[in-house]
Formats: structure tokens, sequence, C-alpha cells
């Protein structure tokens, strides 16, 4: 047993892996019913280095879905990332956790050396956003998000997705996640099921796609080669399958996005 843990039971991820987990820098943006869980995992796994960006305090209607939190968190007014940093040190206490309340676009410092973006955020136009600071940082971006839709009165489907993107290779327009047409949608429209619906064990099989999708970028165990990752959950049946929408035919030039493959990016994100 090491000085960070015993990670015997996840030594299958290959020599050294628990020196690459303890090495790695993780940014989380959105700490909410996603980015907890996510966070909750990632130090059960082993992961060092923490940054947590949210701007909002917990709230009472947070309660379902925001793991590690309390009623006495709800009665203070804690910070999000408050919350998330006591979840982390509490698995893991030699971990560095720099947790910041502020909009992720005021603390784009905390993003520029991380070896992995999670984006657990509301909205296209936040997504498409936070992907042009993965490009510019030349990170990998990986997204989750949930929906709920009314499809027949009082009937509800409910979907989400979790896509990984990677720097020079297909990004979310490529894929035709984003397109002209949802990044033009209202950051927060009302839905069928109110506002940004959300339910914990939803949120927590995006986080799991999410740190699966996060392990095979970095565990030496993973000879993982693809260009992207997109799944796509069908909460109402309970599957998760790849999505068949990506609107990407790989060709020579990659992702046109971004300023290129050779790009340097959207440079309102100082380097
Ligand atoms: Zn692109």
């Amino acid at each position: 047993m090491s000085s960070k843990g015993d990670f015997t039971r996840q030594s299958f991820l290959g020599p050294n892996s628990e020196n690459v987990l303890a090495d790695v820098r993780v940014a989380l943006v959105g700490l909410g019913g996603g980015g907890s869980q996510i966070a909750q995992q990632l130090a059960h796994v082993g992961v060092g280095h923490y940054r947590l960006l949210d701007p909002q305090a917990i709230e009472e209607s947070n309660l379902n879905r925001l793991v590690g939190a309390t009623q006495n968190d709800v009665d203070r007014g804690t910070a999000k990332v408050e919350i998330v940093q006591r979840t982390i040190l509490g698995i893991r206490p030699w971990a560095t956790v720099e947790a910041v309340q502020e909009k992720w676009q005021d603390a784009t410092y905390l993003l520029r050396d991380a070896h992995v973006m999670f984006g657990c955020v509301d909205g296209f136009q936040q997504r498409e956003a936070l992907e042009r600071a993965a490009r510019r940082f030349c990170i990998p971006y990986i997204d989750i998000g949930m929906d709920v839709i009314e499809v027949a009165q009082g009937n509800f489907a409910i979907s989400g997705q979790m896509i990984m993107t990677r720097p020079g290779r297909p990004c979310l327009r490529c894929l035709g996640f984003l397109n002209s047409q949802n990044l033009s949608q209202e950051e927060n429209r009302y839905g069928d099921a109110g506002i940004n619906p959300q339910v914990v064990w939803t949120n927590g099989t995006l986080a799991s796609l999410a740190v699966g999708a996060f392990i095979r970028l970095i565990a030496p165990w993973s000879n993982f080669k693809d260009d992207f990752t997109w799944l796509e959950l069908d909460g109402n049946n309970q599957t998760v399958t790849p999505s068949p929408r990506p609107a990407y035919e790989p060709i020579p030039g990659l992702c046109p996005h971004h300023g290129g493959p050779d790009g340097v990016g959207d440079p309102f994100f100082s380097l």
C-alpha cells in the first residue's frame, strides 16, 4: 500500500496507474448533480488535483441530486464548490483542490494546465464556449447533460448524453451536437418538465460514463484511440448506446472549427 492509499482492486488499470492518476489535474465546471458525482468518483479512483468552478451556492431544490450535500448546507447556503471540495478531501485528504465560487469565464487560469476538463453546464452556448476553452488549452473535453421532454400528456422521456472530444479531432459542432439552431436557443429554456430537470440516478449514469471516458484517456491500461466518444442515454428504457447521429465524416483536415488542427483557438482565452 502506498501513502496515497490501497488501489489493489483497480491495479488492472496498469502498472504505476495510481501514480499517474495522483498526478492528473482535472477541471470540473458546474458542480451540481452531474459534477458532484464525477468529482466523487474521481476521488475514489485516486485523482490527485482538482479545479472546481461554479458560481452558485446550494439551494433546497438541489438536494435531490447534489451528492455530498446535506440539509445543513442548504440551511447555511454553502457554495457548491465547497461541498464538493469537502467530498473529495473526505475521501483523499492528500488531494489538492482549488475551489472557486465564480463563473468559469472569470477563472480560466484554472483551466489552462488541466489535463482533462469536465463540463456539466446547462445550455448549448455554455457548452460551445467551454469546448472552445478546451481547444485553446489543448485539453480533452468531457461533456454530460440530460433533458426531459413531454412526449404525450403526462408522459415524459428522459434522455442524456456523454460526449468526449479531443483537440484537433471532431468537435461538438463537427459531430452535429451543436448547430446554429440549438446555439441560438435560449440558455435556460422552460422545458416540459420545468427548468432544467435533473434527477440523481440519471446524473449518476452520465457521471459514470464521463469517468469511464476519462479513465480510457488516462489509464495506462487503456489503448484508447477513438477520435471522440458520444454515448446516448435513454432514461426510460435504461439503455446506453453510441449515438447514431454523428455528422462527422473523417477527413484529413479533421476539425475545421477552432482555427483548424494547427490553429491556436480562440484568443479570448489567454494562454
Ligand atoms: Zn469541429
